[in-house]
């Protein structure tokens, strides 16, 4: 039997058509349908619009919305597909791995560079393999991109005009599309822990920050003084904090002892923190901060998220920080 595909579009480059603002999202999904019914093969595919947005506009309450309407709709479909901007891509594929955590179906975010309506765009090209992928039957949230499908919680976009624009960071791609076909590699698909349920709610008082020589400490001081609960510090190296002329140390431990939670990366693309080697890192651990690992920056700050929504209490804090949720992290 064929499968059945449903095609939600959110907006982003794909859908975009070019005004005297600039570009813009333009076409709905049927504007789109017969490029999506040439590349669908012998799936039957049905088509909606969500919404048509320039991905810097889509917000963690877009999120929620699209995470409980996939839920709602994936027991009437084998596969989703999700357009989507490029810009933030990477955000909305890592919340939805959390907020979908243990979905049954495949969910495939995909967009593109250029728009489909232009003939040398990639957008077909996205569109064939984020369909492919979504008749697999494999389930689990997932980026395609340039002929290659990565896991939604491990991609950042690392190049802003290539076709090539998404990495899995720190992870094995999920499949890739060559002349032998599409070659799924089943070894990297993280295993499901449990039934799906729905878990779409996230605090929306969680900050992001990159360390640099020069900040303030009063920077942090009064994010918490704002009510923020949770910090995610892109830190230096393997996860190094100052401590000597500006103690960041002393001001991160006064912010976790008033009840925040902070969690410290790495501000490196590849291979993720590592603590417990350097001074600077095992007194950020002794006073209670959380570390990221081999996360990227966008699962890192989606999960903190995500958590926060669930729970307040320090220790189950702790513990999901720490365990795979959907494949996102691998501790050194
Ligand atoms: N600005 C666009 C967006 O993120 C870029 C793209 O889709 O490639 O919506």
């Amino acid at each position: 039997m064929n499968k059945k595909i449903l095609i939600i579009n959110t907006g982003g480059t794909l859908s975009s058509v070019m005004k005297e603002s600039g570009l813009v999202p333009g076409l709905s999904i049927h504007d789109m349908q017969k490029e999506l019914h040439v590349v669908s093969g012998d799936t039957k595919i049905e088509i909606e619009d969500f919404c048509s947005l320039d991905s810097a506009n889509i917000f963690p309450e877009d999120w929620s919305i699209l995470a409980q309407h996939i839920s709602e709709r994936r027991n009437d479909y084998d596969g989703i597909v999700v357009i989507h901007g490029t810009d933030t891509m990477a955000y909305t594929s890592s919340m939805l791995s959390f907020m979908l955590r243990n979905i049954n179906i495949p969910v495939v975010i995909t967009g593109s560079q250029l728009s489909i309506t232009n003939p040398v765009a990639d957008a077909m090209e996205n569109c064939r393999c984020a369909i492919h992928m979504a008749a697999s039957g494999i389930p689990g949230v997932f980026v395609a991109f340039n002929r290659k499908v990565m896991l939604g919680c491990r991609v950042s976009k690392v190049r802003s005009l290539s076709f090539d624009a998404f990495e899995s960071i720190n992870y094995p791609n999920i499949a890739t599309i060559s002349s032998l076909g599409m070659k799924i590699d089943n070894s990297a698909v993280p295993e499901r822990s449990g039934i799906f349920q729905l878990s779409n709610k996230y605090s929306d008082k969680v900050a992001m920050i990159k360390m640099f020589p020069g900040l303030h400490r009063s920077l942090l001081e009064s994010i918490a003084e704002q009510g923020y609960k949770g910090l995610f510090i892109e830190a230096y190296g393997i996860g190094g904090m100052p401590f000597l002329k500006h103690d960041f140390i002393s001001t991160l431990d006064k912010l976790i002892q008033g009840g925040m939670t902070v969690v410290v990366g790495t501000q490196c693309r590849y291979e993720g923190s590592k603590m417990d080697v350097y001074e600077t890192g095992r007194k950020t651990l002794e006073i209670g901060a959380l570390q990221a690992h081999d996360m990227t920056a966008e699962a890192a700050l989606t999960k903190l998220m995500w958590i926060l929504g669930i729970t307040e209490n320090p220790s189950e804090i702790r513990d999901y920080y720490s365990m795979s949720i959907a494949g996102e992290i691998r501790k050194a």
